[in-house]
């Protein structure tokens, strides 16, 4: 069975999710991907990206003396890590690295007898209940959609080009995120921070896994993945799972940028979601907190746009673009990811509590400078001392 071709009404879904798709758009590839950059481009790769690598996997030569980045810092940061690094070695043999480059094998495939689960707003109820028990913290549908599939796949480990490998047959995309730890990303920049970046990874991998193997039980096709094979933020645009945000993060309405997104591939039929609005494009419109928190200035303060700092931007979208190439330096001259865009943006709050949900809510009003304001005036997004964290009483 050969997929079905694209909705003719996709230019109506494109407007609802807030895509701006130019005549020259093209999809991008995945050896561009700045991560992918620091294995082959002598422009990311040095002997600073190879030990920020190295230090996910042993122990650093000698220890900073500075708050946060300490061994204990760094321990904590790998052993959260830990879980996703096991998936992501077990098949280098064989050339790939999944969760990251690829997307997962690692399940015991389909059943040769199909379930029918009923209508598929029924089914898509039951999975999102079932995704829910695995551990998801937010799900979403949505159609498979070959844009923002990556063109071709390419290795980290043998740095050559690979076709994509998902099976014709899929149809729909499952959408998943993970929450990050609040206090964790409040003490960016800090090693300490990155064990909140790997314990969504973790978390995640076990949940797109689940989600996928329990499909394929019912004798469907399903291929787990993380940030392998495809763009995750339109995705979950369109899944609805939020707005996209300043920073080139997806904002979801319950833990704003602080996610981690897995998908999961699969011909079962499902009902899709639709994209929401809160709020996030007006409120960014009139914020630059990322803009400006960010320490090498690599987030426009301007109007989207279609520029492309680098071959690490796709063509033709009119967004907010982030310069990859100055962001990964970053990560690697301080030794852990950075954060700090999550940080400070108004929308990472623990919205637990009634009165942020209430803050939320007023930010996509014509209040919204004076929820800016307030935001700054009381000292959201300020650095918590890793100290403070290590101290804290659970
Ligand atoms: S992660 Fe850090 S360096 Fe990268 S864009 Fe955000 S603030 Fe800037
Ligand atoms: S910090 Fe402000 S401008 Fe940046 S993404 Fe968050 S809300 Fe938007």
């Amino acid at each position: 069975m050969s997929r079905p071709t694209p909705d003719p009404d996709r230019n109506a879904q494109d407007t609802e999710a807030g895509f701006d798709i130019q005549p020259d758009f093209e999809r991008f590839h995945q050896r561009d991907e700045v991560f992918r950059r620091s294995w082959w481009d002598a422009r990311i790769r040095s002997p600073k990206s190879e030990l920020f690598y190295a230090t996910h996997r042993e122990p650093l030569k000698s220890w900073r003396p500075t708050d946060g980045f300490t061994q204990k810092d760094y321990a904590l940061r790998n052993a959260a890590w830990h879980v996703s690094d096991l998936f992501t070695d077990l098949k280098q043999d064989a050339d790939r690295r999944e969760g990251f480059n690829d997307e997962f094998t690692l399940t015991r495939g389909v059943a040769a007898e199909r379930m029918d689960l009923g209508t598929p707003v029924e089914t898509a109820a039951e999975i999102k209940r079932v995704a829910k028990g695995f551990g998801a913290d937010l799900v979403g549908i949505t159609d498979y959609d070959e844009r923002w599939m990556y063109a071709k796949k390419f290795s980290d480990l043998t740095l050559v080009d690979r076709p994509q490998e998902i099976p014709a047959e899929v149809t729909n995309v499952i959408v998943t995120a993970q929450s990050m730890d609040y206090d964790l990303i409040r003490t960016v920049p800090s090693a300490l921070s990155g064990a909140a970046t790997g314990a969504g990874y973790s978390r995640d991998a076990m949940v797109v896994l689940s989600i996928a193997q329990y499909i394929q039980n019912l004798g469907y096709q399903a291929v787990a993945s993380m940030n392998d094979t495809s763009l995750a933020i339109p995705f979950a645009i369109k899944a609805g799972l939020g707005e996209y945000g300043r920073h080139g993060l997806l904002i979801t309405k319950e833990f704003g940028p602080r996610v981690r997104l897995g998908k999961i591939y699969t011909d079962l039929p499902l009902a899709h979601d639709q994209p929401i609005r809160f709020g996030v494009k007006e409120f960014c419109d009139v914020c630059r907190r990322c803009s400006a928190g960010c320490p090498v200035q690599a987030i426009p303060d301007g109007v989207p746009s279609t520029v492309r700092y680098n071959q690490s931007n796709i063509k033709g979208v009119r967004k907010w673009s982030v310069d990859g190439e100055k962001c990964f330096g970053y990560w690697a001259a301080q030794n852990s990811d950075c954060s700090i865009c999550i940080r400070v943006c108004p929308y990472n709050k623990d919205f637990s509590k009634w009165w942020l949900r209430v803050g939320r809510w007023l930010a996509g009003t014509r209040l919204r400078r004076l929820m800016l304001w307030l935001d700054m005036r009381l000292g959201y997004g300020e650095r918590m001392d890793p100290k403070r964290w290590w101290s804290a009483r659970a």
